[in-house]
């Protein structure tokens, strides 16, 4: 069993001022594999007054010496695959070869993607006798969850250093040796003393603090849309900006010329993937009422291509929720789609056969879903699919946009003309046609109740900016 009690504070790895401590559970096993430090308001005054003082020097390096430093990051990110991989497997419970494809890749990419943006950002421009300069925002804060341990951290963390922000982070207290892997990540890379500080512990004390603290410049939170807007009115107080991810119920609209054997393979493991806890998942899964029968018979042909089993087993395409608590939760849902009249298609309540230890849940398929369920409109943030039927491409559109979210949305058919039509409909920051490549300069954030602001790639960057116009500086 891992202890891991100490903060990386000031470019060294200190003990926190209070004796709190929380367990760290393998949500496959049940079993707890670690411990690590309830950090206090005291810790988080001592982060920032360490990344407060690493900011005049940080904010004014270059460009290349921070090119430079996300190279080396990502140098060091590279030797410790093996680290990242067990890590992810054991605190969030992601089967190993997604572990590796998916969490691990995404970490390392935002890191890369910034060094490659950051050489073609432009942080002046001249306008006529104007001088506009883009700074450093000054001391950010990020808050992160537990759903992608590397990425959610690493967008920020890449985006931060580019922009010559010292940070104060917080990641969520269920997934936190991924952090703590990443803060060894930084030592090693030589990321200087202050600019990275990672404080462990729980949202209510370490999250609040940060988000409430005077001389924090940006708050910068992944999660839940009730936490988002407490950080807001934390925030609020001291007037700082605030960039929220706040997840979403995003549709999946099949147009009626795309192959439908196709379209179920993607909407299913779309559905599936990570468990379902994914901010992007597209949960509403929009067919025509011509099509619905065919589509049906497709699902149910696909779905046992996407086994849920334990996370080690090399054919498991997902393994268990993260924590109990999103069990039960998940569960309530599934429970209350069946009280609302939608049609179970697969899955339903309790455990999978042979999978009673462990928080897994069955790959769950509503139909005859209205889009006035409340498992139509909450998200459920579990491997819950439901199918939800339209007249025509009007009525497919309405019904996309029929919710306080704008997080995605997801295309599949042939006819580019009407795809395009269908993407610059949809009210979503992320619109993805098909089966597309990944795109690490894609800027990433929500519409609506699905958040404020955009991360990754030069977008992400920009986030950590303030903008200073300098008058008459060539007149
Ligand atoms: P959450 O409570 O919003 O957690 C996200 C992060 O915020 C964690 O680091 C959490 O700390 C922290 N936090 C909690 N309360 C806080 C506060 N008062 N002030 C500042 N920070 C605070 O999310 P959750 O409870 O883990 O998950 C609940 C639901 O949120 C999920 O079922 C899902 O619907 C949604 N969610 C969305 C995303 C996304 O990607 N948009 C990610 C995760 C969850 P702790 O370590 O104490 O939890
Ligand atoms: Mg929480």
């Amino acid at each position: 069993m891992r202890s891991d009690l100490l903060h990386y504070i000031n470019g060294e790895w200190t003990e926190s001022s209070g004796k709190d401590t929380i367990e760290v559970i393998n949500p496959a096993t049940e079993e707890v594999i670690g411990t690590i430090s309830n950090g206090t308001k005291e810790d988080v005054d001592r982060a920032v007054k360490a990344a407060r003082a690493a900011f005049p020097h940080f904010s004014q390096t270059s460009k290349s010496d921070r090119i430079d430093l996300l190279h080396r990051i990502a140098e060091e990110y590279e030797k410790r695959k093996d680290d990242f991989v067990e890590m992810i497997t054991q605190e969030l419970g992601a089967p190993v070869k997604m572990s590796n494809k998916v969490h691990y890749n995404m970490g390392l990419s935002h890191f890369k993607e910034a060094a490659k943006q950051l050489d073609t950002f432009e942080f002046t421009e001249n306008r006529g006798s104007t001088l506009i300069r883009k700074e450093s925002i000054g001391v950010s804060g990020l808050i992160t969850p537990w759903n992608f341990p590397t990425n959610q951290t690493s967008t920020k963390l890449a985006s931060a250093f580019a922009a010559g922000s010292p940070v104060v982070l917080k990641p969520s207290e269920l997934t936190p040796y991924a952090a703590i892997i990443l803060a060894e990540v930084f030592e090693a890379a030589g990321v200087p003393k202050g600019v990275f500080n990672l404080v462990n512990g729980s949202g209510e004390t370490v999250g609040d603090a940060i988000s409430s603290h005077p001389d924090i410049d940006f708050v910068s939170f992944t999660g839940s849309g009730a936490v988002g807007q407490k950080i807001s009115e934390n925030a609020a107080k001291t007037v700082k900006r605030v960039a929220l991810e706040l997840g979403g119920k995003s549709p999946l609209i099949v147009l009626d010329d795309y192959d439908v054997k196709k379209a179920a393979k993607i909407a299913v493991s779309n559905v599936l993937a990570n468990s379902g806890q994914v901010c992007t998942a597209a949960t509403r899964t929009l067919v025509s009422k011509a099509k619905h029968d065919e589509f049906v018979e497709a699902v149910k042909e696909v779905l046992p291509k996407f086994p849920v089993g334990d996370p080690r087993d090399e054919n498991t395409f997902y393994g268990p929720l993260v924590a109990e608590k999103q069990y039960d939760r998940v569960q309530d849902y599934i429970k209350k789609g069946e009280e609302e009249g939608a049609t179970l298609l697969a899955g339903g309540t309790g455990k999978p056969e042979g999978l009673e230890k462990g928080y897994y849940v069955k790959p769950t398929v509503f139909t005859n879903v209205n889009n006035d369920m409340v498992i139509a409109r909450e998200e459920i943030f579990g491997p819950v699919m439901s199918i939800i039927t339209y007249d025509d491409l009007e009525d497919a559109i309405r019904i996309a946009n029929d919710t306080i979210y704008g997080l995605a949305g997801y295309v599949v058919g042939d006819d580019p003309k009407t795809v395009e039509y269908v993407a610059s409909s949809i009210r979503a920051g992320r619109i993805s046609i098909n089966t597309p490549p990944a795109d690490f300069s894609a800027p990433f954030g929500g519409y609506k109740q699905s958040g404020i602001g955009r991360e990754w790639g030069d977008y992400g960057i920009e986030e950590y900016l303030e903008i200073k116009s300098v008058v008459g500086m060539s007149s």
